[in-house]
């Protein structure tokens, strides 16, 4: 076994005596540094109390007598643990997903789901896992919740430190990149590149939204007028907050934004997230209507995660329609998951809407999605969001593979929706 120690630090917490000192050996013959034990949540919670270093995974049973799994992770979410939590259990696997949600949606990182019994090799992959977070240069949400107020946010505008990231979509169909999601990141002095998720409620909260996506949509329409220029045929998404929805004037707001460029304006997509919809249903739909008759494309980002109704679809003028990444995201492996992502796939066409499935990581989810009849791709597994410049050299990149698969390809036919190729593109 590998001996080389690691700078990790576990807490373990289970009611059975001998299963924590069983993990806790495999632990140390796997290298970690430092192993904890409680025997349950109360326990648990007055060893994280006494802690000066910070904990880094916590394997939490969800059974246990005295405090369970469920009111432990509620008070370490009040508490702002920011580690990474692995749920161990034997219960069945619907009731740990929703355990899994629940401490999702409270704010915490869960990374997996370890079942009993445990094997040495699950707990190396968690390590592994534990090693390699997805986006070094970004801080995860759970990090920095909370720390910045909105004069720091106000500041960082006057600024210029609001920054564009460009994620790309790719067709299912032709596998060509047809637009790109514009994705702001605030450049901080201190914390590098922080993402919205930390910082975007404070925006609206403190009445700088409006602000806010003015100075995103007027830098990603002048990033997008030099591709235009430089012949790439290109459309772009930005997204929109409706919380201010209060605005009747706010198509005439993004149009003017536009209008200062060469853009055709039929090139900008407004993605709106569903939750923030049909709070007060005829201004929205005032309001949206508006916008479409402008000339914008306009969007339901994260479809299947607020409270988008059947009447939302009806009405609402939206060309496009998103599926939050939660669906595409183990869809194969999971039958409930992919119950979801294909009613919503058909919901989509049967509107009429082009329909985006994002948060694609794997090449299994690729060629699922493809095959479910999706019209346009995103994700990590095509590529992460990136600066413009880091983007130009890697759309140029993938386009030179992409066209020498297709010339390639030409005499085997195969190509309609075989989205597996795209694995061969990016390799
Ligand atoms: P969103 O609009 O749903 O954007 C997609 C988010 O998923 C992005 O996170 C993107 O980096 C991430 N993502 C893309 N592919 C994958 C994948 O394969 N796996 C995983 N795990 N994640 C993936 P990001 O950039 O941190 O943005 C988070 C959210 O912040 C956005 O979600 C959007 O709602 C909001 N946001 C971003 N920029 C703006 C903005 O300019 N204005 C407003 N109002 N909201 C913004
Ligand atoms: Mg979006
Ligand atoms: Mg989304």
């Amino acid at each position: 076994m590998n001996k080389n120690k690691k700078n990790i630090r576990v807490l373990i917490l289970d009611d059975d005596k001998f299963m924590l000192e069983f993990v806790s050996h495999l632990f140390r013959e796997l290298g970690v540094s430092e192993v904890l034990v409680a025997e349950d949540g109360r326990a648990g919670l007055y060893v994280l109390s006494a802690q000066i270093d910070p904990i880094d995974l916590l394997l939490c049973d969800v059974e246990m007598p005295g405090m369970d799994g469920i009111e432990f992770l509620r008070n370490i979410a009040d508490q702002k643990y920011t580690g990474k939590i692995v749920l161990f259990s034997g219960v069945d696997a619907d009731l740990l997903k929703s355990i899994e949600r629940l401490a999702i949606v409270r704010g915490l990182e869960v990374i997996g789901i370890l079942s009993k019994p445990v094997t040495i090799e699950s707990l190396a992959a968690l390590l592994k896992k534990l090693s390699s977070p997805t986006n070094k240069t970004i801080y995860p949400a759970t990090q920095l919740k909370c720390i910045f107020d909105a004069e720091e946010i106000k500041r960082a505008l006057v600024a210029d430190q609001i920054k564009i990231f460009f994620q790309p979509k790719i067709s299912a169909a032709s596998r060509r990149v047809t637009s790109v999601e514009c994705l702001a990141r605030w450049q901080h002095e201190k914390y590098g590149y922080v993402s919205p998720d930390n910082f975007i409620s404070i925006v609206e909260q403190n009445g700088l939204i409006n602000d806010f996506t003015r100075t995103v949509l007027k830098k990603s329409v002048q990033q997008l007028d030099v591709w235009l220029q430089q012949g790439l045929d290109l459309k772009i998404s930005v997204n929109v907050s409706m919380v201010n929805l209060d605005r009747f004037n706010l198509p005439e707001i993004y149009q003017e934004a536009v209008q200062n460029s060469n853009v055709p304006i039929d090139r900008v997509i407004l993605e709106i997230t569903e939750g923030k919809l049909g709070k007060d249903f005829a201004q929205s739909l005032d309001i949206l209507t508006r916008i479409r008759l402008k000339g914008f494309g306009l969007s339901i980002d994260d479809f299947g995660t607020g409270y988008a109704s059947m009447e939302t679809l009806k009405y609402m003028p939206f060309t496009e329609l998103k599926i939050d990444r939660i669906f595409a995201h183990n869809a194969t492996e999971d039958p409930a998951t992919r119950v979801i992502l294909e009613s919503s796939i058909k919901l989509g066409k049967a509107f009429g809407l082009n329909v985006v499935v994002e948060g694609i990581e794997t090449a299994a989810d690729c060629e699922l999605v493809a095959r479910l009849g999706c019209d346009e791709i995103q994700g990590y597994f095509i590529a992460k969001p990136m600066p413009a410049v880091e983007f130009a050299e890697w759309l140029n990149d993938y386009e030179k593979k992409n066209d020498r698969f297709a010339s390639g390809d030409a005499q085997d036919n195969k190509r309609n929706n075989d989205v597996s190729s795209i694995e061969k593109i990016l390799r």
